[in-house]
């Protein structure tokens, strides 16, 4: 069987950090493995619309933004295909054909989509296109063939639900129409849902607490200097929590032992360094540079990049467009099996 990623993202913001460690890093380390076939890589911006509708500039002048970042941490045109959802329209045609497969109390029951609901406050009035979005992204899944998602831990739901949509239709309508998907999360448990600089929910672009991969060093800087660590470490000398401390989580997730050598040799290691705050005497202001040094090393080439990438924004509408019309024509044939096996082709 043929190997093939999709993945994607919401064009509702420029990317953030927590893309990067969730998804976007290990994208470019499968792309450019070699180890797989196919990579769709796809910008979701019918997703994005269902809570966005009233705004669609806003999803538009994301799209660019999406693909620049795309661009700039290393997704290569040349290895994988990068498209706008909205440009393939038998992924809408997929999900009419889902929903039927699909309860009102199955999708109630995620809880990404529940959270997501009261974070948005929603409450009775949740758009059916917003409620349905897990369906959707099973078509999107289901249309490449994909068997192979990488995403954060957030997704896992949609992942289930995508399995379970093939299954009956496999089962229903007979045959192999259609490739159940694995889901690939990331290895480091911190990486798979990183918290904001708030230290509370989720780094979301929706939520507004993000470090983002196109802020300039300033502004990374700020954010850092910013970030929230522990409100029980008020002195020096205070012993400290290491635990639900945004920065040792950032810590987690982006430091490696050549960071201690170089900017904290007097540190083995980040056990060391997590010791020394637990029993105090270390203070906030020190942890949170050492921090913005990892990162502005992380993230300076991204930015060099963008900044390339800028100067030829035809040149990405270009590459967006090709991309697209690539995975019409490949979710046409899927259609034409989805409704080969429903026996509803006619003519
Ligand atoms: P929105 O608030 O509009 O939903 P978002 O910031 O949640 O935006 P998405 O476009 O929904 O971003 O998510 C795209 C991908 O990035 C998914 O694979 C998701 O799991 C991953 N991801 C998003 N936020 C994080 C995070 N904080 N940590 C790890 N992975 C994340
Ligand atoms: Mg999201």
């Amino acid at each position: 069987m043929e190997k093939i990623i999709l993945t994607g993202d919401r064009p509702t913001g420029r990317l953030h950090i927590g893309h990067y460690v969730g998804s976007l890093k290990r994208r470019v380390e499968l792309q450019n493995s070699g180890e797989f076939d196919k990579i769709y890589i796809m910008i979701a911006d019918v997703q994005a619309l269902t809570d966005n509708f009233e705004n669609p500039e806003k999803v538009r002048q994301n799209i660019l933004e999406v693909a620049l970042d795309y661009l700039s941490v290393g997704l290569d045109p040349a290895k994988s295909t990068l498209f706008i959802q909205s440009q393939v329209p038998q992924l809408t045609e997929l999900t009419t054909y889902y929903m039927n497969l699909v309860s009102v109390s199955r999708v109630e029951r995620n809880p990404t989509v529940k959270a997501e609901i009261q974070q948005k406050n929603f409450e009775k009035s949740i758009p059916v296109g917003f409620f349905t979005y897990p369906i959707s992204q099973a078509s999107d899944i289901t249309a490449f063939k994909a068997t192979l998602v990488p995403v954060g831990e957030d997704q896992l739901p949609m992942l289930e639900q995508c399995k379970e949509i093939v299954r009956r239709f496999n089962m229903i309508y007979g045959g192999e129409a259609l490739v159940e998907p694995d889901i690939m999360l990331p290895e480091n448990e911190t990486c798979r849902r990183l918290p904001g600089t708030d230290g509370k929910a989720k780094m979301s672009k929706s939520i507004g607490n993000c470090i983002y991969l196109s802020d300039d060093a300033e502004t990374v800087r700020k954010k850092v200097m910013d970030m929230y660590t522990d409100p029980t470490h008020i002195k020096v000398s205070d012993p400290g929590h290491v635990e639900g401390n945004a920065v040792f989580t950032y810590l987690d997730a982006f430091s490696k032992p050549e960071h201690f050598e170089k900017y904290l040799p007097e540190y083995e290691n980040l056990d060391a360094l997590k010791e020394h705050y637990t029993r105090g005497g270390l203070g906030d202001v020190k942890i949170k540079k050492f921090l913005n040094s990892i990162l502005q090393e992380e993230l300076e080439p991204i930015r060099a990049r963008r900044k390339e990438y800028e100067k030829d924004i035809a040149g990405v509408y270009e590459i967006l467009k090709k991309g697209s019309e690539e995975a019409r024509r490949v979710a046409e044939n899927t259609l034409q099996d989805v409704r080969n096996a429903m026996k509803i082709n006619y003519f």
